[in-house]
């Protein structure tokens, strides 16, 4: 096999030099100053910690203004924003959600969560996102429109919903991939958990759909601790939203009433004073992954192993720097010299239809999937300050 001691020294050497030398170095860590501490300190000193409190309202502010979306709904993680998402797309029990095959179990667990059965499709080989023609082919063969809505002929159900998901920070196709949802009058929603930070033409990945999700998770690009946010230009969707994370409370100065099945997903001030620290450092983290990622791209432009880079006019946060190997031998090989010598690096997820309980989901041909998940690595990604 090929993977020389070359490679692992030269990594090695990269990360030395830009983190200091360490026995251990992590795939993404999230980095802290006096900021966080001094809000953390503020928020506890208030008493308001839990599920009221000014720096919710401010962090969301925030994430208006950054991603560009008109609202932004702050709850308690990513995989609750996409399971309020779907929902507040119309996806309803015994209904279909398209997803890709490639993506993070939360993703699929989503749609579980509302009773919705997931179709899987293929990703682009390029930008490892859900593919437009791969959704495209799935829906010419399978789909039908009864009354303007979208079903499946070969289970009878209805398709409620896409959600494609931005792999590592990299933008799917998703004006192609709305393209088609519109054609089919299918509500997008976006699995941009990872895409804190990436854009397509200066476009905040999460608001190309109905609706958008991020996740501030300790190993994502900023982090509350725990949370995640949802986005849309929908103000009747935005009030939803909210509503339906707080308890789906009829609004009344001390009756406690409410008129649906609502969720405590409200996301805590404490994270939000955490969230608010990081969101204003953002620019700097990302400039600082930045640096690591040309540093990456220089070491393997001689090198067998492809780096993926972001494509223009799209800016991708580099969230998880990403190789591929040649084969899944050789990636094996790769993971065990890398990991076994203090760097930590790691595959892409299993298959979501190869898993237990997604095995009887319907699929397209996953040639590309089965391609990438035998190739990729992401290797160390974190930013410094
Ligand atoms: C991280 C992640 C989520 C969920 O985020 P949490 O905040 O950890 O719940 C959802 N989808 C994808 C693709 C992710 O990477």
């Amino acid at each position: 096999m090929m993977i020389s001691l070359e490679i692992v020294n030269g990594l090695k050497s990269i990360l030395e030099d830009f983190y200091g030398k360490e026995d251990f170095y992590p795939l993404h860590i999230p980095v802290f100053d006096h900021v966080e501490q001094q809000y953390l300190k503020e928020c506890i000193e208030s008493t308001f910690v839990s599920s009221v409190g000014k720096q919710i309202d401010e962090v969301e502010k925030m994430l208006v203004e950054y991603t560009g979306a008109k609202y932004a709904v702050a709850v308690v993680n990513g995989t609750a924003a996409q399971q309020v998402a779907l929902r507040l797309a119309g996806v309803e029990k015994d209904t279909e959600v398209i997803t890709q095959a490639m993506t993070f179990v939360a993703t699929t667990n989503a749609i579980l969560y509302n009773g919705a059965i997931p179709i899987f499709v293929d990703v682009d080989k390029e930008n490892m996102g859900l593919c437009p023609k791969s959704l495209r082919d799935f829906l010419e063969i399978n789909a039908e429109l009864k009354n303007g809505k979208c079903f499946n002929k070969t289970s009878g159900k209805r398709i409620s919903a896409v959600t494609p998901m931005h792999t590592f920070g990299f933008a799917a196709s998703i004006i192609e991939i709305k393209a088609v949802c519109d054609e089919w009058n299918i509500p997008l929603v976006e699995d941009s958990a990872e895409a804190v930070g990436s854009f397509v033409d200066g476009k905040h990945l999460g608001t190309f759909g109905l609706l958008g999700v991020l996740s501030f998770n300790g190993n994502k690009v900023i982090t509350a601790g725990g949370g995640g946010a949802i986005l849309t230009n929908d103000e009747e969707l935005a009030k939803k939203a909210k509503y339906l994370t707080t308890t789906a409370k009829v609004p009344h100065k001390w009756e406690y009433v409410h008129d649906e099945m609502g969720y405590n997903y409200r996301m805590p001030n404490l994270n939000a004073s955490l969230l608010k620290a990081q969101l204003e450092k953002l620019p700097t983290l990302l400039a600082s992954k930045r640096e690591l990622t040309n540093r990456y791209i220089e070491f393997f432009s001689n090198k067998s192993i492809k780096f993926k880079t972001e494509k223009a006019p799209n800016k991708t946060n580099y969230w998880l720097n990403t190789i591929l190997l040649s084969d899944r031998a050789e990636r094996d090989e790769f993971l065990e010299a890398t990991n076994s010598n203090g760097i930590m690096t790691r595959p892409a997820w299993t298959l979501m239809n190869e898993l237990p309980m997604f095995k009887e989901c319907q699929t397209t041909d996953l040639t590309n999937s089965i391609w990438l998940a035998d190739r990729i690595v992401n290797i160390t990604s974190s930013p410094k300050l």
